[in-house]
């Protein structure tokens, strides 16, 4: 608190709540000010001041970033956290959604047990009516052991009551005796008074942690005045000690024998989790059907044991749906390629162009390009899939499914969005990773992303399961997806291993409603990424259609007839050899590789123009490419081996670059590319020894 010169005291008022349930709006609607709005979260990231009179009373209202918990994970909560413990702050307004009650809690808790004076602000009641929920607002507080104002922020309701609120509740600490009915109180056999002390009650285990850890810090740092936090209390700092909270073990350091042998942060997550549910329970009177319906779809999509085999039932249809439909309508596409491949070498003879020219245009570019654009209709459904996905909500649900699994390999859930879009594109998935907190856990990510198949790899798939897999091929090609997912969480997995450093991953993570998705949205989505793919086949693909036709066209004695005398055809017989134990030993195949640095794709367009194949993808192309593969012993197996070499090895030039980048280290990206070149070759190899020692090559 502030003595100010007229007298009159100023009250410090901060405003902390998650991202987006109004704090802004209520900080303008008190000052006066027109600081911006928006509906998504990180728009607020340094913290607004504003001062502002009620009655006779003087307060100066701070706008602070949106977090979800009290954790120092992210800047953002980074920044509140400082700010809370280490400024006058008089009093907290906790400003939450009321028509999300059970997400805004969790930070509640946690300021709650700070200790110091806070206030809920029940934000957008307009919202809950219009709805037709009702909130029990006698039972909440009770429950809470705090002041709960509702207002609406938009509607300008309850500001008033809010500020008197605050005004009278200043001086409240949090330490006054509070009644708490938890679960277990009946047949708890602690012998403590917490539940008559304290709004959350952990399992008698903890509360014993907290008392012996508190004793503990009492013992080193309890006399020294000037180590006392303005704010905190000692429970918090003891809850913080447990859950190995690194700031707070750096302010009080403590021996290693001191501290309890594992973090208990999960374990205290869970139980405020579990109060909250309680809450919620006996709160939340008419929840809306909008929810009920999230609940519901939930109950089994966020499932403990459903949920992955769900995640995954939906992943294949997807791909189902990318073959079936997709490979329906590149029909057409192939149709027309044809026609206009025909057309333009009949009008090129009816130039009189020169051999070479009709080469260069027919063999090299449109067998390129024009092979290329045929898996547009592939790559749009994909696409298409994976925007529904996002804007329908279940995105989020993924990274929650999964947080188990990536909790096993040392990463967070959080990880696993990144990692999913890079189903669609691996440069914007790496850059997705900027989400991670922890620098080591980005790292981990960029470098296991690159594994999850892109859709630049599907044309590929798509060629080869079709020649070689017949009416398999939608399994072969979905087994690449699995298989790519498979090596990144082994990966990762590795790397933890090799990892000192082990920390524990709570996820907490919006869970928003499920909706209807919005067809703008969509429409823009795939909009871009569909013109990102068209881009590419007339720059990046062109260009190496047409590099890669003149290697192929041209030898050390000029000009060649016979492409094995190649510049191309030396240069790929060099690199057959390391690619011999996977079955890959050919000099066409090396090359492809090669000039599939470039983009994946190329992989594709220069089987086209290696073997000179107008139009790969149609069946006469497919039986061409088929009869010649098979004439040099090419099998399945073959194929399968280059379908999983492909999968994993180096991700296209612009990939590296975007790693480059957001790594910030040269080192690290060539270390990834060698690493991901020797996981490519390791497996290639594995799949097709093992397939020639069970007789299948
Ligand atoms: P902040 O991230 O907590 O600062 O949230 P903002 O103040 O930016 O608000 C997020 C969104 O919620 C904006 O679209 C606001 O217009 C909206 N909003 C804020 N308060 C209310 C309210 O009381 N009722 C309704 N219906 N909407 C609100
Ligand atoms: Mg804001």
């Amino acid at each position: 608190m502030r003595e100010n010169n007229g007298g009159s005291q100023e009250i410090q008022v901060g405003f902390v709540g998650n991202p987006n349930c109004g704090k802004t709006t209520l900080f303008n609607a008190y000052t006066g000010a027109r600081l911006k709005v928006a509906n998504w979260p990180g728009v607020t990231v340094e913290k607004k001041e504003g001062a502002m009179k009620y009655h006779n009373h003087r307060f100066r209202l701070v706008d602070l970033p949106g977090i979800y918990s009290l954790t120092s994970y992210t800047m953002e909560e980074k920044l509140s956290r400082q700010y809370i413990m280490e400024e006058d702050v008089d009093v907290i307004v906790n400003v939450v959604d009321a028509s999300n009650l059970e997400r805004n809690l969790y930070l509640t808790l946690q300021l709650i047990e700070l200790g110091k004076p806070v206030i809920l602000a029940l934000n957008m009641m307009d919202v809950v009516a219009e709805r037709g929920m009702e909130i029990d607002l006698h039972r909440l507080p009770e429950m809470l052991g705090i002041p709960v104002i509702p207002v609406s922020a938009r509607k300008k309701t309850g500001l008033d009551i809010l500020m008197h609120a605050v005004a009278h509740h200043r001086d409240k600490k949090n330490d006054e005796k509070l009644e708490h009915h938890h679960q277990t109180a009946a047949q708890s056999k602690h012998i403590h008074k917490h539940h008559e002390e304290y709004t959350v009650v952990y399992s008698d285990e903890i509360e014993d942690r907290i008392d012996e850890i508190g004793a503990i810090w009492q013992k080193h740092y309890g006399a020294r005045k000037e180590a006392v936090p303005k704010t905190a209390g000692l429970r918090w700092i003891s809850i913080k000690l447990l859950e190995r909270d690194p700031e707070i073990l750096e302010a009080y350091p403590l021996a290693a024998a001191e501290l309890p042998r594992e973090s208990y942060e999960t374990r205290i997550t869970n139980e405020k989790y579990d109060f909250i549910e309680e809450i919620v329970e006996e709160v939340v009177v008419n929840k809306s059907s909008k929810e009920e319906h999230t609940d519901r779809i939930d109950r089994l999509l966020t499932h403990p044991v459903w949920g992955l085999p769900a995640f995954l039932g939906i992943m294949a249809l997807v791909f189902f749906l990318t073959f079936t439909i997709g490979d329906w309508l590149k029909g057409y596409f192939e149709l027309a390629l044809d026609a206009f491949s025909g057309g333009v070498a009949a009008a090129l003879g009816f130039l009189y162009a020169g051999d070479i020219l009709t080469s260069l245009i027919v063999d090299g570019i449109i067998a390129g390009v024009g092979g290329i654009l045929t898996f547009l209709p592939n790559i749009f459904i994909l696409f298409l899939a994976l925007a529904i996905l996002e804007d329908s909500g279940y995105m989020a649900r993924v990274a929650y499914v999964m947080d188990g699994v990536m909790g096993r390999i040392g990463l967070s859930g959080r990880a696993f969005i990144p990692m999913l879009l890079g189903f669609g594109c691996t440069v914007p998935a790496v850059m997705a990773s900027r989400a991670l907190e922890d620098p080591a856990d980005r790292r981990k990510t960029i470098l296991i992303t690159p594994f999850m198949s892109c859709s630049a790899r599907l044309p590929i798939y798509v060629l080869f399961s079709e020649i070689f897999f017949a009416r398999h091929a939608m399994l072969a090609a979905y087994s690449m997806y699995v298989i790519g997912l498979v090596i990144a969480i082994l990966s990762a997995f590795v790397m933890r291993l090799f990892q000192k450093k082990r920390q524990e991953h709570t996820l907490l993570i919006e869970l928003p409603e499920y909706k209807t998705p919005n067809a703008h949205t969509i429409f823009i989505y795939v909009w871009e990424k569909v013109k990102d793919y068209l881009t590419k086949a007339g720059t990046t693909i062109f260009f190496a259609s047409v590099v890669l036709w003149a290697m192929l066209n041209f030898g050390p004695s000029g000009l060649v007839e016979d492409m094995s005398q190649s510049f191309g055809a030396m240069f790929g017989r060099g690199l057959a050899p390391v690619l011999a134990p996977a079955g890959l030993g050919m000099w066409q195949v090396a090359l492809a590789f090669l000039s599939g640095l470039a983009a994946k794709e190329v992989v594709v367009s220069s089987f086209s123009v290696l073997y000179g194949i107008g139009n790969i993808n149609s069946a006469a192309g497919m039986a061409e490419l088929s009869g010649i593969l098979a004439a040099s012993g090419f099998t399945a197996l073959n194929a399968y081996a280059l379908m999983v070499f492909c999968l994993l090895y180096t991700p296209c030039v612009a990939t590296l670059a975007t790693m480059r980048r957001e790594l910030n280290s040269g080192k690290y990206m060539a270390v990834s590319l060698v690493f991901q070149l020797a996981v490519a070759w390791l497996a290639a190899t594995l799949v097709y020894q093992a397939g020639r020692l069970l007789g299948l090559g």
